[in-house]
């Protein structure tokens, strides 16, 4: 087997050896300006995807169980007002952890929103459900 050394054979045919800069994505070689990362577009977003993959997945299932929420509150209150029990909500596959905004009242009463559609608990497993008034920011 013939060995020859990399940095003779530069010396020789007078060639800078400069490491080889690769596509973060494809590996495919480089040939542009020296902060190049991407020899694409199509490879530039294709890594940056990836890399927001898992933040999407995320949002997405949060924004899944939000819509969600809010097709439960707007299917159970078509006019507006209501009043239903706890089973109910949860029966529909309410997720009591995720929403939009608080609203407080000044006597204290904690309303949740899913988007425009809120609710407040009351006593025995009770919750007004209402729709978003104008002074809810
Ligand atoms: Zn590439």
């Amino acid at each position: 087997m013939l060995l020859i050394n990399v940095n003779i054979v530069a010396k020789f045919c007078k060639v800078k050896m400069t490491k080889e800069r690769l596509c973060l994505e494809c590996k495919g070689k480089l040939r542009g300006r020296k902060d190049q990362k991407f020899c694409s577009d199509y490879c530039r977003n294709a890594h940056n995807n990836k890399l927001n993959e898992d933040a999407n997945k995320y949002v997405r299932r949060i924004n899944g169980i939000l819509r969600k929420n809010r097709r439960i509150l707007e299917k159970l209150n078509p006019k507006g007002k209501e009043t239903v029990d706890g089973i109910t909500l949860a029966e529909e596959g309410f997720n009591f952890h995720y929403f939009t905004n608080i609203y407080k009242t000044q006597k204290g009463g904690i309303y949740y929103f899913c988007y425009e559609y809120g609710y407040r608990k009351l006593e025995n497993d009770q919750y007004i459900l209402v729709l978003k008034q104008d002074y809810v920011k």
